[in-house]
């Protein structure tokens, strides 16, 4: 792009857009980075800069960029009928084959689909049908949703009030009524003296104090992701899942995975729950459903709360314009048939996983680096002042923007939440862009390291 192109951009963008999750006035004083192009794991901005895309977009790109398949089914159904609802006694092919596939990719009894446009619709959806649920089986006080702090399941008003972001609850009046939180198994911030082990029980028996408090007959749903990613990629201990899983079932209490980040191979398996023996009533999935080519998000549903829902229900009071949407499940379709095909979850599982956690565990070594963990495809690594203490940073989130920052120049792009730097890289990358990821990592370490002690 010439100077004068971006420039245009960048007024235009500063005078119309609001970004999301942006401080809007310090960037429009600082001007947009435009992305133009992509391929494989990598994007291309304004200037032609080349950038190794550690994070898949926003979690999602999993096949990576540049994937012509998806284009030619998008284009495929946009010809053939670019839209028709769900909504009037009616559907269309790919809709229905997506169902069916999901349901046969899905664990358990999760056999039923729900389409929405997002992660956060699929949210908002999950706490009208499950409040529902209970109501038609004459137990309407079984209402309250029990979340986490620094949970995300989205920007929508039930979405960000299930959440547990501070931030997000400032704005908007939220969280709405009905809706609670516990603490979360960040280890590595709050576990103190435990080990990682006795601190995973002790927060899964938070649940069970907050049910007993609230009275497990008001209870409807506790909501989690099985990795918590906008948290800062907090991976729990093996103790958690498994005692939340009891206690879920001990008090007739749903259990409900927000697996937006975590389904379709994220975790080396091709669903959270699974890597961590969670056994999930419903489930959120969106981000790599359709690996970010399009919008889509579904709410899988088992079999026994389907039956109540499609059985004494009555008429679902529920939908969107574009719940089913052919060419967004054309392009799943499509997405889901590459990962099946190219065996992308088992490389990921059996190869690129395990090569990317030996070369992000030695990221360990580094001075400024506390924790480096990580399952799967998706990690952080927590930089701290003095290791080994786990202490945070004083000014926390100003080293992690810093690394970012830094990052970005060397070429890599990774996020920041507070101090920890996340990965999430397409699926697809191969090792010798795990090489360049892991020494450009390392780069920026060391000119972060050496930019804070200039600093003092
Ligand atoms: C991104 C995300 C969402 C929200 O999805 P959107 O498509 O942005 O609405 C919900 N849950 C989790 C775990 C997410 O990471």
């Amino acid at each position: 792009m010439s100077h004068q192109h971006i420039e245009q951009l960048r007024r235009l963008d500063a005078d119309h857009h609001l970004h999301p999750f942006t401080d809007n006035a310090a960037l429009a004083k600082k001007g947009t980075r435009i992305l133009t192009r992509g391929e494989g794991v990598y994007v291309y901005d304004q200037d032609g800069h080349k950038l190794l895309d550690a994070f898949a977009g926003l979690w999602c790109v999993n096949l990576g960029y540049g994937r012509r398949e998806l284009a030619e089914a998008a284009s495929k159904q946009m010809n053939e009928l670019a839209y028709y609802n769900s909504f009037f006694q009616c559907t269309t092919e790919p809709t229905v084959r997506l169902a069916a596939k999901l349901a046969e990719l899905a664990p358990g009894a999760l056999n039923h689909v729900f389409f929405a446009g997002s992660g956060s619709e699929a949210n908002d959806t999950i706490l009208r049908l499950v409040r529902h649920y209970w109501a038609v089986q004459g137990r309407p006080e079984k209402f309250i949703f029990i979340g986490r702090q620094n949970g995300y399941h989205g920007s929508t008003v039930a979405g960000a009030s299930l959440g547990g972001m501070g931030a997000m609850h400032k704005q908007g009046g939220l969280p709405i009524p009905g809706i609670e939180h516990i603490a979360a198994p960040y280890w590595f911030g709050e576990g103190g003296e435990l080990s990682a082990e006795e601190f995973g029980r002790q927060r899964a028996l938070a649940l069970e104090a907050k049910i007993l408090e609230l009275g497990a007959e008001n209870v409807a749903a506790f909501i989690a992701e099985p990795i918590q990613g906008a948290a800062g990629v907090i991976i729990p201990p093996d103790s958690y899942w498994p005692e939340i899983n009891r206690i879920c079932k001990q008090y007739q209490v749903l259990l409900i995975a927000d697996e937006v980040i975590c389904g379709f191979g994220r975790t080396g398996q091709w669903f959270g729950s699974q890597t961590f023996g969670i056994e999930p009533d419903l489930m959120a999935v969106a981000k790599g459903l359709t690996s970010g080519y399009l919008p889509l998000g579904a709410v899988l549903i088992s079999d026994p709360v389907a039956e109540v829902l499609a059985g004494q229900g009555g008429e679902l009071a529920h939908g969107y314009t574009y719940s089913g949407h052919p060419v967004c499940c054309a392009v799943a379709l499509e997405s889901l048939r590459i990962l099946q095909d190219e065996r992308i979850v088992e490389r990921c599982a059996d190869d690129t996983g395990p090569y990317l956690a030996e070369r992000w565990r030695a990221l360990g070594e580094h001075p400024l680096v506390g924790e480096a963990r990580i399952c799967g495809m998706v990690g952080a690594l927590e930089l701290v002042p003095r290791k080994p203490s786990r202490a945070f940073f004083a000014d926390r989130g100003r080293v992690g923007g810093l690394c970012r920052d830094i990052a970005l120049e060397e070429g890599l792009i990774l996020r920041a939440t507070w101090d920890a730097m996340l990965l999430s890289p397409p699926l697809v990358i191969s090792r010798s862009e795990i090489d360049e990821l892991a020494e450009k990592t390392w780069r920026a370490l060391d000119r972060t390291e050496k930019a804070i002690a200039e600093a003092i």
